[in-house]
């Protein structure tokens, strides 16, 4: 057999320890460390190690024992018959789980009916009665030894003093287990008064009631209304089936003798009925007057229960079905940094996988660097994430008592992670970004903006071909896109011919959005798709736009100062312009009075009469691009340098025609020169 790895050995005992630590605060000091969820969830960590290690269980092991030792204030007394705890599922697989467990334990074919019961949060009681007097109440303690609270538990008045025993016979002893809790209401006025009085806070209701409970004077017990749900009976010859034979019939004895018993129980003959029945007080459960945390599930005939009996801490006949937690502990294993498209940095919590709200969680978002240093989490550290409704999951605390020795402080890197330049974090700013616009990541972000249904809406080209055409090189910005053809996406892994030109396609139809789409899909910072829409109302082209004043963009009703001096300087960045130019000879919408054709642009021909040359390869247009941007404003293109020719536009690597138009003195323009020209 393997040796067991010192880690796991480490992490056993920091579980153990912080268990214990938190077991402690809950049942003695009745003020919990943590939520009950974040308990359920390190417990079940452990459960499973030690499952797993058989050989790393202790006797005191929090998986061994029941509950706590009671304080030492009351008196501590023997239960006449243990009190156990259940054992929990937080889902419908765990419920069947639960069912297939105790059927292998049972005979062939065993039929069982379930009795539902709401699990009432508050604190199991054991109660004496004898000749139906009322003569011990006590809390559970550890399950065997428990604190005689026989003064307190006379004052709740849900608790009969004397039972009613009319018509039964042989009740000389009997043995009565059920939940004391506080009713919400109460919960909340006693806080409201301990915050008058400048008294520490209970957390929740069940901490409330527990400490109601041990309070020496009973006259506070009294004023605090705590109430009571009877569960279970134990009477010296129950066996007797003319007494009760099941769960069912124990409530309804219960009931006649005097107690109070949770009108919501429910008799099952299925599974899905009792999957139901957990679904349905799911919701429903918000309008109780008091707390629950689940649902008890039992098997209703008392044979079949005696028959499966108890492990050293559960009955096998019940489960407590929770409900799914919205906060639970896991291992933040490393902390990754995230390129956006607007090169924001933002580090993200790789954890171990954790089930959360019905989905499993494995990355959390830690926003910047001011939020980790605030919650000071390192790799390695046990933190607790949230997930409420549709929200990312996110970290809200560090359990700083599991943190590993040697763990160092997260900083947040200097370089970017994916293009290796500096990074920035300006005055003021919770953010570092990369500033590179030639940074992988923030291309492949552009491109993905810029295809997303709000932008540009090219249905095909999802996150993984966006990495791939940028890894590949094939796309260095999204003009790049309007050179692809349906043979380079074909070359690509996994890539069909019918998709591939079903994305050539799309990426054609594109040109048809229009100029509000256009400008939002150019993703300049806070212009998001309102502002783009107001901003291409009162700018109806990209010529009016980029040469507008900040303060003409400010006086839209809608957009502030932040907007428009972030437009401004956007429309000012070299490499943007020759963007919006490569975009406007792909043809795409620059304007609200559209123009698809390249030849019919009347508002802007400054070239008309002119004939162009181009030769050699441009810096960042394509041949193409030059020559319809040349078109567009009324320029002709031809192939070969002539007397005619007015201008050769030169790239790198130009060869004969360069010579040709040196020879007959015609003037040459860089790319710069034909966009300035332009
Ligand atoms: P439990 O409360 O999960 O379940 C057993 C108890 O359920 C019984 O003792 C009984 O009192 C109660 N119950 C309510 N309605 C019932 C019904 N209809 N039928 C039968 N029983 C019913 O188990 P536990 O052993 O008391 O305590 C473990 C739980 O306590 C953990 O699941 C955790 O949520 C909480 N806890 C929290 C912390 C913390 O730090 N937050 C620490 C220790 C324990």
């Amino acid at each position: 057999m393997e040796p067991i790895k010192p880690e796991i050995k480490q992490r056993v005992q920091e579980l153990r320890q912080l268990l214990q630590q938190a077991s402690y605060a809950y049942y003695v000091l009745d003020s919990p460390m943590m939520e009950d969820a974040v308990y359920d969830q390190l417990y079940r960590e452990l459960q499973d190690l030690e499952n797993q290690y058989p050989e790393l269980v202790t006797p005191d092991s929090p998986t061994q024992r029941v509950g706590e030792k009671p304080a030492t204030q009351f008196t501590s007394v023997r239960h006449n018959i243990p009190l156990y705890s259940l054992e929990n599922a937080f889902n419908v697989d765990e419920l069947q789980a639960w069912d297939q467990r105790w059927r292998r334990q049972a005979p062939p074919q065993t039929t069982a009916d379930y009795v539902c019961e709401l699990k009432i949060d508050g604190n199991a009681l054991a109660l004496t009665y004898e000749n139906g007097v009322l003569t011990r109440g006590a809390t559970r303690g550890d399950g065997v030894m428990g604190e005689d609270i026989t003064q307190n538990v006379r004052t709740i008045r849900s608790i009969p003093l004397r039972l009613n025993l009319t018509g039964l016979q042989n009740f000389e002893r009997v043995e009565v287990r059920g939940e004391t809790f506080l009713p919400l209401d109460v919960f909340k006025q006693i806080n409201a008064e301990r915050q008058k009085a400048g008294e520490s806070l209970f957390a929740n209701p069940r901490n409330a009631a527990a400490g109601t409970l041990r309070q020496l004077d009973s006259r506070i017990v009294a004023q605090r209304k705590l109430d009571f749900f009877a569960y279970t009976l134990h009477i010296p010859g129950m066996d007797d089936a003319s007494i009760a034979s099941s769960q069912w019939e124990a409530l309804a004895l219960l009931q006649k003798m005097g107690f109070r018993v949770n009108p919501n129980q429910k008799l099952c003959a299925s599974l899905a009925e009792v999957a139901e029945y957990y679904q349905h007080w799911d919701t429903e459960r918000l309008n109780l007057p008091y707390m629950t945390d689940g649902v008890v599930v039992k098997i209703n005939s008392f044979k079949l229960q005696e028959q499966l009996g108890f492990t050293q801490k559960f009955p096998r006949w019940a489960i407590a079905l929770k409900y799914a937690a919205e906060e639970a502990p896991t291992r933040v294993e490393n902390i990754a940094v995230n390129v956006g498209r607007t090169g924001a940095l933002t580090p993200l919590a790789e954890m171990r996988p954790v089930q959360l709200a019905g989905t499993t969680v494995s990355r959390a978002t830690l926003h910047n660097a001011d939020r980790i240093a605030q919650l000071d989490i390192r790799i390695g550290d046990t933190v607790i994430v949230r997930k409420a409704g549709e929200i990312i999951p996110e970290v809200v605390r560090v359990l700083k008592e599991l943190r590993p020795p040697d763990t160092e402080p997260f900083v947040m890197p200097s370089h970017c992670p994916v293009c290796s330049q500096s990074v920035v974090r300006e005055m003021g700013e919770a953010v570092t970004r990369c500033v590179n616009t030639s940074c992988a990541a923030i291309l492949k972000g552009a491109i993905e903006h810029w295809v997303s249904r709000d932008a540009l809406d090219i249905r095909g080209i999802g996150e993984k071909l966006v990495h791939q055409l940028v890894d590949k090189g094939l796309v260095h910005s999204v003009a790049d896109l309007y050179n692809l053809t349906s043979e380079k996406l074909y070359a690509l892994e996994r890539m069909g011919q019918k998709s591939a030109d079903k994305i050539i396609d799309a990426i054609a139809q594109s040109k048809n959005q229009p100029w509000s789409r256009v400008l939002y899909g150019l993703g300049i910072r806070h212009v998001g798709n309102v502002t783009a829409q107001l901003l291409t109302e009162k700018f109806q082209s990209v010529e009016q736009l980029k040469t507008a004043r900040v303060s003409d963009i400010e006086g839209i009703y809608g957009i502030g100062a932040e907007i428009a001096d972030s437009i401004y300087q956007w429309f000012h960045i070299s490499a943007n312009q020759t963007l919006i130019q490569r975009l406007q000879a792909a043809g795409l919408q620059f304007s609200t009075t559209a123009d698809t054709t390249v030849t019919d642009d009347t508002e802007n021909q400054k070239l008309a009469g002119k004939t162009f040359v181009i030769t050699g390869t441009l810096p960042t247009l394509k041949r193409d691009e030059a020559k319809a941007l040349i078109q567009k404003a009324g320029g002709k293109v031809t192939e070969s340098v002539s007397k005619k020719t007015d201008y050769v536009v030169v790239g790198e690597d130009a060869g004969s025609k360069l010579a040709k138009a040196e020879a007959l003195g015609i003037t040459q323009l860089s790319e710069a020169q034909l966009l300035e020209f332009l």
